[in-house]
Parts: C-alpha cells; sequence; structure tokens
C-alpha cells in the first residue's frame, strides 16, 4: 500500500439510528468538505435498524451520487456493531468514523489528515477538551468511566475518547481478524498497537434530535469496555477474600484471648454479627456477579452468532 497526500482513498464511516432530524445537513457538511478539499471518497453509512425515515432519507441520498453506500441492518445492534460493519465494508486506504449527529465535525478532517501524514502514524484519535450540551452528571460520569476503566484495565486506553478517530488500511484488515462478538471498537484499536496520535478538539453538543445512547446502551459500553479488557476485577473476590480472612483471624485471636483471661462478654455482639453477616453477604453477591458477568461474556461468545445482520447494502439492490 502506497498512499500520499494527494493520493488516497478516504471511506468516512456514519452509524445512524433514528437520525431522520439531522441526517441530511450531515450529509450536506460532508459532501461540502469532499468537495472543498476534492477528496476521492466514499461514504458508508449503516443504518442500525432506524424506526423512522433515516433509511428511505440515506437511500435518497445514495441514489444521487455513486460514492454513498448504505448498509443497512436487518434490526437495532447498536452504535459499536454499526461502527464495526463500517470498519468491515469500507474500500478506502483511510478510514474517519464520525457520529451522525455533527458531534465529530467533518470540518476536522483536513486537520485530522495532516496530523496523520505528517506524524506518519496508523491511528489519529481525537480527543474532547470540551464537551457541550452533555449534562452535568453525564459529563462527570464520562470523566470517571475513562479513568475507571484505563486503570482496571490491561490495556492503555486513550482518555476522553470517542470512536471519533482516523484509521488506516493495516489497522482496518487487522481489525477484521477480532472475532469477539461483543466489540468495543476503541479498546480494539487502541490494543493493536502501531502507531497512534491524538488530535485535540472541542467537541459541540448534538446539531438536531436527540440523543440515542440511553442509559441501558451506556452501561453496555461501560460493561464491555470493563470486561473484555480487563481479569482484573476477578482478581476482585481473592482480594476481599483475604481481607475477610484476616479480619476473621484477628478476631477469632480476640476471642480465645478472652476466653482464657476470663473477660469474654457474649451477650452484647448482636451488632458484629448482623454486620458481619451482611457485608460478607454483600461481598459474596458482588463477587458473584462479577464472575456472572465473565460467564455471560463467554456464554455469548461460545454461542458464535453473528456480530449484526445486515439486511441489504445499496451494491445489492
Ligand atoms: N447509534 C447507533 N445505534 C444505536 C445508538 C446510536 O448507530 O443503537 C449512533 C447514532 O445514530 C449516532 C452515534 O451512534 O450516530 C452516537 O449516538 P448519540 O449521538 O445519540 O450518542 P451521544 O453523543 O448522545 O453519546
Ligand atoms: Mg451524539
Amino acid at each position: 500500500m502506497s498512499i500520499s497526500r494527494d493520493n488516497f482513498k478516504l471511506s468516512v464511516i456514519v452509524p445512524c439510528f433514528n437520525e431522520e432530524a439531522v441526517i441530511r445537513l450531515t450529509h450536506e457538511r460532508l459532501m461540502r468538505v469532499m468537495e472543498d478539499n476534492g477528496y476521492r471518497y466514499e461514504v458508508v453509512y449503516i443504518d442500525d435498524g432506524s424506526k423512522d425515515t433515516t433509511l428511505s432519507i440515506l437511500d435518497e441520498l445514495a441514489a444521487q451520487n455513486p460514492n454513498i453506500n448504505v448498509v443497512s441492518f436487518s434490526r437495532n445492534f447498536g452504535h459499536q456493531p454499526a461502527v464495526s460493519a463500517g470498519i468491515n465494508e469500507c474500500t478506502g486506504d483511510l478510514a474517519i468514523i464520525i457520529d451522525a449527529d455533527l458531534q465529530d465535525p467533518p470540518e476536522l478532517f483536513p486537520d485530522i489528515l495532516k496530523t496523520y501524514f505528517e506524524t506518519r502514524s496508523n491511528v489519529v484519535f481525537c480527543v474532547r477538551q470540551n464537551r457541550q450540551g452533555v449534562g452535568f452528571f453525564k459529563k462527570l460520569g464520562y470523566h470517571y468511566f475513562y479513568r475507571l476503566v484505563n486503570s482496571l484495565s490491561d490495556v492503555n486506553l486513550p482518555l476522553d475518547s470517542g470512536d471519533f478517530r482516523l484509521i488506516d488500511r493495516h489497522v482496518i484488515d487487522a481489525y477484521k481478524e477480532f472475532k469477539e462478538k461483543n466489540k468495543y471498537v476503541r479498546g480494539i484499536i487502541a490494543w493493536m498497537g502501531f502507531q497512534q496520535v491524538p488530535f485535540y478538539y472541542d467537541r459541540p453538543g448534538r446539531a438536531e434530535g436527540e440523543t440515542k445512547y440511553g442509559i441501558g446502551k451506556l452501561l453496555k459500553l461501560a460493561s464491555t469496555g470493563m470486561f473484555y479488557f480487563s481479569k482484573k476485577p476477578l482478581k476482585l473476590s481473592l482480594g476481599l477474600g483475604i481481607i475477610g480472612l484476616l479480619v476473621g483471624l484477628g478476631l477469632a485471636i480476640k476471642v480465645f484471648y478472652e476466653k482464657f483471661n476470663g473477660v469474654l462478654d457474649v451477650v452484647p455482639g448482636w451488632a458484629s454479627t448482623v454486620l458481619t453477616i451482611i457485608l460478607f453477604g454483600a461481598v459474596q453477591l458482588i463477587t458473584i456477579g462479577v464472575l456472572g458477568e465473565y460467564l455471560g461474556n463467554i456464554f455469548d461468545e461460545v454461542r458464535d452468532r453473528p456480530e449484526y445482520i445486515i439486511k441489504r447494502r445499496k451494491k445489492e439492490d
């Protein structure tokens, strides 16, 4: 593969779920950037089982432009499977993954590409310096989530960076080798290595429409990020067990000491008994829960179901 600043094909990957309010605007802004810079390009829109008119709008846009591909899922599989499909389907030398709601502004592409060529890297990951239009608690949650996952995880995930990034053909091809069904895309790309450089930007709010990432979807993302990239939670039970053992041994020594010195007072002790039962009961449930998370993930993986189902591609009709 030999590409240069003025000879490459760019794929833009855009996962869309119920984005009828914004998708035309996004397309317009994307096209302006492509034309102003004279890029050779394709846009891969992935319709993630939208229930509104998103798919028909995408079909209409694709009918007018041969550089547009529309990959349509049989149902809503989620943002990560949609991004995955985009990476698997794209044909460019370079690919940039963006959200459909203009929070990852296409106008930054020239600077991102400049960073890519100047640093001779394989990945340019975009790091959010500022987030507009995100509530205080969500911001706080994101902040601590990235730091928690990083401290637990075996891979060094870039902080405050979503899936907005440029990847080159080496990374696109390597990605296809990852067989897990639940994919945490940014984690997998970070895990790969190669040469990865940051690109800092201020993240605007969503241009139109409402967030499509409900709390359930966010938690699933967090859980995949945490449990697929770390075995540390499994070691939690061992650590807690050892602490419990030490506390138990300490208490046993105290009881025997008091018994042999005739000062053992057995009647009060309700509080310590009940608290110990509750405390260790909770610890046991938490550790069973952690085991359950891993077991559930193993179950998902051994069933070996497809990551997503494509109803149709533009090319096929
Ligand atoms: N998305 C998707 N499938 C889903 C949920 C979201 O493809 O099940 C897409 C959505 O259309 C958007 C991107 O994922 O392009 C990010 O979603 P959103 O902007 O709603 O998330 P937020 O920015 O609020 O975290
Ligand atoms: Mg958004």
